[in-house]
């Protein structure tokens, strides 16, 4: 077997963009060895705490298809997804995988979980109930997460309802297998922030009223806290896609995803000419400007649009920025070229666009989101190219 290229350095790069079909208006290149490879470093931070994985929503967009079976590979056996449809996805992709559903049973729904051999996050009483019923229905006992509040005020039982809870497992007890407690937090992005340890205080607390499981607590930034904060299993959905939120505390991971568009033409902007839909940018002096194949249907925010005067976006070429002007438009940008130095850019060159340049929070924080929204809104237009232990296809 031959090893890929290392991939996203350089000449694996400049490698890829050219196997890049000719009709292309923009490549993502997802290298799914540093993937593993990130799931493989968060696994040894926080040994003897397991390390699952959390793939929701096509696994934050990079596509669950080609990421749940290099997890699966790496050795995760522990998936998280939203909706029962990722989990029939997942269960397929990495049936040796235990594959739990954090929106919960949702109403009417605990049929098709129990034949589908998910695992439930359970997050309110009536949903317990439901679960516990289907569980009497079938004569068997059926596994579940206990998903309990601790401050975030989202999903989970409140402290009150586990109270109630734990008197009433009396009853259904027998017909849950509680697989796991598990909560969420509120600020794990603010290292100094009291709810962090207020919220693990909480976990304690609720957890000792329900009967022994294991515990979690942990996201992504949640696993950098400390190994306070680990308990049994942790979460990371977006360290595992490169995301790095917290800079203060950097997580033992590297960039995933590098996104590029081909400049379409270069032209010559007049001074008191504008650029773009609604005239919002005027060039003072003689402009070039690229206007470049990717637009807010790529996932490019029409956010890091830019009037005059004001800053939006920018986009690379070998490392130097060259920043939006005008509006975004839905396949199009336009980004201000004159006098970058080295060699011109020219009709056919690639703009990076998220990349070794433009970090994914850069850009995140350039439209006014995070990296997170980046990831989970990539169009479907451009060349997914998936880079792999042997191959790239
Ligand atoms: C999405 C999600 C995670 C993963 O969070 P990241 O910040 O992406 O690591 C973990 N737990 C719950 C409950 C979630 O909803």
């Amino acid at each position: 077997m031959t090893q890929h290229p290392t991939d996203l350095r350089p000449q694996g790069r400049a490698a890829l963009l050219k196997a890049a079909p000719a009709d292309a208006p923009g490549v993502i290149a997802i290298d799914l060895l540093q993937l593993a490879a990130n799931w493989q470093g968060l696994r040894e931070l926080v040994a003897p705490a397991q390390c699952a994985a959390v793939v929701k929503a096509d696994a934050y967009g990079l596509g669950a298809n080609r990421v749940i079976p290099a997890l699966a590979t790496a050795g995760c056996t522990a998936m998280f997804v939203a909706t029962l449809g990722e989990a029939l996805q997942a269960r397929a992709l990495a049936p040796g995988a235990t594959v739990f559903v954090l929106d919960g049973v949702v109403p009417g729904a605990a049929a098709a979980y129990a034949e589908s051999n998910v695992v439930p996050v359970v997050s309110s009483l009536p949903e317990i109930e439901e679960w516990a019923a289907e569980a009497e229905a079938r004569s068997k006992a059926l596994p579940c997460v206990l998903h309990v509040d601790t401050g975030l005020n989202r999903l989970g039982l409140s402290a009150a309802e586990v109270e109630v809870l734990a008197a009433r497992l009396n009853q259904i007890g027998g017909r849950l297998d509680i697989k796991l407690v598990m909560s969420h937090l509120a600020c794990a992005d603010e290292p100094d922030h009291d709810k962090n340890a207020a919220q693990r205080s909480v976990l304690n607390r609720l957890r000792a009223l329900l009967p022994a499981a294991p515990a979690s607590l942990a996201a992504s930034d949640g696993i950098m806290l400390g190994p306070e904060f680990h308990f049994d299993l942790v979460r990371p959905g977006y360290a595992l896609y490169g995301g790095q939120a917290l800079k203060t505390r950097p997580a033992p991971i590297k960039p995933v995803i590098e996104v590029y568009s081909r400049v379409l033409q270069v032209r010559d902007v007049a001074p008191g000419e504008t650029v773009g839909y609604s005239a919002t940018y005027r060039a003072e002096g003689p402009r070039r400007v690229a206007i470049i194949a990717a637009g807010y249907a790529d996932g490019y925010f029409r956010h890091l649009s830019a009037a005059s005067g004001a800053t939006g976006g920018a986009v690379a070429f070998g490392g130097r920025l060259a920043p939006v002007v005008g509006r975004v438009s839905m396949d199009l940008i336009t980004a201000d070229v004159t006098g970058l130095d080295g060699p011109a850019v020219e009709r056919g060159h690639w703009a990076e666009l998220i990349g070794p340049t433009i970090t994914l929070e850069d850009m995140g924080a350039a439209a006014g989101t995070i990296g997170y929204e980046v990831l989970t809104r990539l169009g479907r237009r451009f060349h997914r190219v998936y880079l792999e232990r042997g191959r790239s296809a």
